[in-house]
């Protein structure tokens, strides 16, 4: 059999693997043997050696050796089965809540019983609920020679059926040289000093005696190493390849015309900042080619990225192309729609609105003029990208606040819109700087431009954090604020997971609000209201109708009123600092100096007191980015949308960022020297996800 033969083989193939089982990789994405031997521990445990009792603390799953002192049934509350052990150093309990008579019986006072568990704090001191655990063990049966792998799991699998199937695997593509080929180049391989494939996959499944599971936590054992690089190495060169592959596309070739660029510019109520001229002079030569423009433009919020789309609308416009702008949110869209039309004045009826709202007639009456090509702006949610549109002739999409969309939707978006022969211009658009690990793996297929500089003029909001029991003091400062003509944001963040509860919060909290503040005018927006509705009454915030607005986070993106210049947020803690950054962002728009209060709900933890404190001292969205990833993580960084694609096997973003360097440089060898290894790495690491790459 040669090496494709082999690791393309079915997991049926294996001893011990039934109908049942197969059903269960399947939904872990495992396939073959190659997706198997690629299917790596997520953690290990330790039964390498005995721990003493007074050794022992919270958190630690360990193996411990000891002698029963009692064993008793505990009825009071939910019962449950008690066992208490010793050790020459100490005590500890051992909790089951399933169990039976005869188990009890067993575990009779005096008995040697080894176990192993995770330690947690109980009732009675330390305690271990459930432990594997052994009788009168014989000396040889209580530790292991190694550490044990522990993988992820599916519902109905098992630990140990897994790691046999894994095992027979590794062997039966371990048998050859040739059946386990190693796309890592020789060089990169001896320049970094990474083990060979075979041995770097032995090590992790089946860690050698003398290595420890603090070396496998630390990260810096090569084999780990080695492995972390190639996993990052697959998720980069899919994006690189995606954007090669496109780029060999033809693209509508927009003429520039200065005179009207220059009219444009005229007509608006604000000189352009050096950083929004810079990158409208990027996006103005990326179009003006033949070669299809993949651009990512990063700005903190307020920044003013909205001015910037609209030239390279005006662009493709001029040229007789169609402009579709997706925006994350109704109120967004809508948003945009008002400022299109004010900005692109001469012609209205051009500028049509899609969402999934817009129903029956008026429907169909867009969907007709997108497809006739008589609507040249097409402005919308991502219901622009249903089957149902039909796009006339479009040469530009623009997405606005691309960090709510996936890396798999946007690369889903790029086919919408191609003809035979050309593919759309792309301006992407984000608030939430990214930081270097992150844009390596979610941007790597966009050229980047970040608008480093804020319209002048602008002063940077007050922040303050202020614990839920000065609500008092709240009140007073809207009254305050109120009568001084200014407007305030009550924002109520999600306690509750569900829709329904979290608007319903937010109505009470507006009712509690009218009580207290009689003379002030409230209005509330949420995510369960009609369009009309909530337009309505944005449309009264922005025209100071209302002098303030309870909402819930779906004000988070893009709302601009600047005359809006408090803002509170509920429940602070709870969210990324990314997402408070950007709802913080909503004020600090005009004139007057703007505050935002962060109101907690006490006891806050030294996490939260730490994280509130980041947003307390800056204003600086790329410095928030970098210490969220640090303190919280990739998933929050990126918005819940995103976690689930960026699940990692084996790297892990805090740890590896010294292999960022290194990948990018690695993926610039391959495609220049082994360009027939990319596609077949992509597949190894990321399996069928990889098919989003063939444009
Ligand atoms: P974001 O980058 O967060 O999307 P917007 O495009 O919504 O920001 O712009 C924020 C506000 O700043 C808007 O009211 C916009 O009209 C205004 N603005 C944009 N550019 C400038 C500028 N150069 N000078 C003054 N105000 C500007
Ligand atoms: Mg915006």
């Amino acid at each position: 059999m040669n090496a494709h033969e082999t690791l393309s083989t079915s997991v049926a193939s294996l001893s011990g693997i039934g109908s049942q089982s197969i059903i269960r990789l399947e939904k872990l994405g495992i396939h073959t043997l190659q997706d198997l031997i690629f299917h790596l521990p997520h953690r290990y445990e330790d039964r390498t050696k005995i721990y003493p009792i007074s050794a022992v603390y919270p958190g630690m799953h360990v193996l411990i050796l000891g002698t029963v002192d009692f064993t008793e049934v505990l009825t009071r509350g939910r019962s449950s089965l008690i066992c208490r052990i010793s050790d020459p150093t100490g005590t500890i309990t051992l909790r089951f809540f399933h169990f039976n008579v005869k188990q009890q019986s067993t575990l009779s006072s005096g008995t040697l019983i080894s176990c192993f568990g995770e330690i947690r704090n109980g009732y009675r001191g330390l305690e271990i609920v459930h432990p594997e655990y052994r009788v009168n063990p014989s000396p040889d049966e209580i530790t292991e020679n190694s550490l044990s792998p522990i993988y992820p799991l599916t519902e109905g699998l098992r630990q140990a059926s897994l790691r046999k199937a894994i095992k027979q695997a590794l062997s039966r593509c371990l048998e050859q040289e040739q059946e386990l080929p190693d796309y890592l180049p020789e060089a990169v391989l001896s320049k970094y000093h990474y083990p060979a494939l075979p041995q770097a996959l032995q090590t992790l499944h089946a860690p050698e005696q003398s290595i420890s599971s603090e070396q496998l936590q630390q990260g810096h054992l090569p084999a780990l190493k080695r492995l972390a690089f190639e996993e990052l190495l697959a998720h980069h060169m899919l994006l690189v390849n995606n954007k090669v592959a496109y780029k060999q596309w033809q693209a509508p070739f927009f003429n520039v015309n200065k005179t009207q660029q220059q009219a444009f510019t005229a007509s608006l109520p604000f000189q352009l900042t050096q950083a929004q001229q810079r990158i409208i002079a990027e996006i103005t030569a990326d179009c003006n080619s033949h070669q299809p423009m993949l651009r990512l433009i990063q700005g903190d919020v307020g920044s003013g990225k909205t001015i910037v789309a609209a030239f390279a609308a005006q662009l493709a416009i001029d040229n007789g192309f169609q402009v579709a702008i997706m925006a994350p949110t109704e109120l967004l869209a809508e948003q945009h729609h008002q400022n299109f039309k004010q900005w692109f004045n001469n012609d209205p009826s051009t500028i049509v609105y899609l969402t999934g709202q817009l129903k029956g007639k008026k429907r169909t009456a867009v969907l007709q003029a997108i497809a006739d090509g008589s609507a040249k702006l097409i402005i919308g949610t991502h219901a622009l990208f249903q089957n149902s549109v039909h796009f006339n002739k479009l040469g530009l999409i623009i997405i606005d606040e691309q960090h709510r969309f996936g890396v798999h939707q946007r690369l889903a978006l790029r086919e919408k819109g191609q003809s035979a022969k050309q593919r759309p211009h792309q301006l992407v658009m984000t608030a939430t700087p990214i930081p270097r690990t992150l844009a390596m793996l979610n941007y790597s297929d966009l050229d980047i431009s970040i608008i480093d500089e804020l319209p002048p003029g602008r002063k940077p909001v007050t922040t303050r954090v202020i614990p839920n029991e000065r609500r008092a003091e709240i009140i007073a400062k809207i009254k305050h604020w109120t009568a001084n003509q200014h407007q305030t944001y009550w924002v109520c963040t999600l306690i509750e997971e569900s829709e329904t509860l979290q608007c319903e919060a937010a109505e009470k909290t507006a009712e509690h609000l009218k009580e207290s503040l009689p003379n002030v005018r409230i209005g509330l927006v949420h995510g369960r209201m009609k369009t009309v509705e909530k337009e309505a009454i944005m449309h009264a915030f922005k025209n100071h109708e209302l002098d303030l607005l309870v909402a819930t986070t779906v004000i988070e993106v893009g709302v601009d009123v600047p005359n809006a210049s408090l803002m509170i947020i509920e429940n602070a803690e709870r969210l990324g600092l990314s997402q408070l950054h950007q709802l913080r962002g909503r004020v600090g728009r005009g004139e007057q100096q703007s505050y935002c209060l962060l109101v907690y709900q006490p006891p806050l933890s030294d996490t939260g007191r730490q994280r509130l404190g980041i947003l307390r001292e800056s204003n600086d969205g790329f410095i928030i980015a970098e210490k969220d990833l640090q303190l919280r993580g990739p998933g929050d960084v990126m918005g819940t949308r995103q976690t689930g694609q960026m699940q990692l096997k084996i790297a892990n973003l805090h740890r590896d960022t010294d292999l960022l360097d290194k990948v990018q440089e690695t993926a610039q060898l391959m495609m220049t020297h082994y360009p027939e290894t990319i596609q077949p790495l992509i597949e190894r690491w990321l399996g069928h996800r990889h098919q989003y790459a063939e444009i």
